[in-house]
């Protein structure tokens, strides 16, 4: 098996690299500047370079490039802890959603501006009784004339505060199954009866919200797909969510900076700090291995799904170890407000062993996770 890129690979990433040295300052994003790192201004910089949409049809603005070509740039754009938040969520799935099941005009109007780092989207799919058991979801919609009137909560909706629009899954058919008869939505936010509320995280941060939704009128146009065929189109855009190389590299630079440390400061001498470093790197080459081979299968037309379910569950729970490692190995520091270069690597350490049980929850529980493995993967039976 030959892993090495091509040479147009190669050289899009020495290209990537450059642009990321001029334009992210290695003391200003740092971990998690997928979820974090909001900045319109430098999703618009990359949207110029034609580096959101990188797989799409060039008619949507996008560069018909491989998913193995943005894997490239995703792992490049991580990896310096660029602040890429303000695109994410549209270029990692609404914009694929959009190109599966979205009407011509509904590609039309939204891919284009997605591809320009215009749009900020959020993901209304969560309920406070309908998390792992999203097809339990409760907030309805409910067919009025031109338009559809949707009412219900949604909870931990990250970006909703910033967000220009909700990809958001409601109930329109109360009395099919429960997976039958749900159906997908493109909701304005700035709809009337739209309204956000903060929640504010373990770190003290506030990225995601809770949304309320009181009669909020949408017009029929901005249905996704087929009405109540939403369970299936969900399914594979939970793929796209959750096979990505964010659920390994989203604190690699808390990790990459403590290595740094550990060898100048002497610390790595000792055998055993060595031995936990190493241990690491070798647990993201391995989950890099597998966020390539989901790339891969899907360059191939392939639908990854319980392979999708094994890269997040093994590589969010390797971001999880090396929170807990770097947290320990600064010891006492990781206490302390930052200050002193080391006393901010160990502020990046302390937040990050704060945050790090999300990893394991957001788009997916590793429990959810291997239930898929099990089922759709070894092919067993629930019992
Ligand atoms: C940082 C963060 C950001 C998020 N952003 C968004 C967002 O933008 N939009 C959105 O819609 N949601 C978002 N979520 C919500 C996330 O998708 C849910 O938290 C997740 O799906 C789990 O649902 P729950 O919290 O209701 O937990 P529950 O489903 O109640 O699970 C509780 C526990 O039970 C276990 N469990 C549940 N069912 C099973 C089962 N069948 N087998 C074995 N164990 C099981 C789970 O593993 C978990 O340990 C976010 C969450 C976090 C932490």
């Amino acid at each position: 098996m030959d892993f090495a890129l091509t040479p147009e690979q190669q050289t899009f990433r020495t290209e990537i690299r450059e642009f990321l040295a001029k334009e992210v300052p290695s003391d200003s994003v740092l971990e998690d500047g997928w979820i974090t790192g909001y900045s319109p201004e430098f999703s618009r910089k990359l949207g110029a370079r034609g580096w959101i949409g990188l797989t799409w049809p060039q008619k949507y603005g996008g560069q018909a490039k491989s998913y193995l070509d943005r894997l490239v740039l995703t792992e490049e754009l991580l990896r310096a802890g660029a602040p890429v938040a303000a695109h994410w969520l549209g270029d990692r799935q609404v914009g694929p959603a959009l190109l599966a099941y979205g009407s011509e005009e509904q590609k039309a109007e939204i891919l284009p501006r997605v591809t320009r780092g215009e749009i900020v989207f959020c993901l209304g799919m969560s309920e406070p009784g309908a998390g792992s058991d999203l097809a339990s979801l409760r907030t309805k919609a409910v067919e009025e004339g031109d338009h559809f009137s949707i009412t219900g909560q949604k909870i931990w909706t990250s970006f909703a505060h910033v967000a220009d629009y909700a990809y958001l899954v409601a109930r329109t058919d109360p009395d099919a199954p429960k997976h039958k008869g749900i159906s997908e939505f493109l909701i304005d936010m700035k709809l009337p009866g739209v309204t956000v509320r903060p929640l504010v995280d373990l770190t003290g941060e506030h990225h995601f919200n809770e949304v309320f939704l009181d009669n909020v009128r949408v017009p029929k146009r901005w249905l996704i797909g087929e009405k109540n065929r939403g369970w299936y189109q969900i399914a594979s855009q939970l793929d796209y969510e959750r096979s990505g190389i964010e659920r390994l590299l989203s604190n690699y630079p808390v990790f990459r900076d403590t290595v740094k440390y550990a060898q100048e400061t002497g610390l790595a001498k000792d055998p055993l700090v060595r031995n936990q470093l190493a241990q690491l790197q070798i647990e993201l080459e391995m989950g890099r291995f597998l966020v390539y081979k989901v790339a891969w299968m899907l360059s191939q037309g392939g639908v990854p799904n319980y392979e999708a379910a094994m890269a997040k569950c093994f590589c969010t729970e390797v971001e999880q170890r090396i929170a807990q490692t770097v947290s320990s190995l600064l010891g006492d520091y990781a206490v302390l407000l930052p200050g002193s270069p080391a006393a901010r690597l160990a502020g990046r350490a302390a937040r990050e062993y704060l945050y790090a049980p999300a990893y394991t929850i957001q788009g997916g529980t590793s429990n959810v996770l291997r239930n898929i493995m099990a089922i759709r993967g070894l092919g067993l039976q629930a019992g």
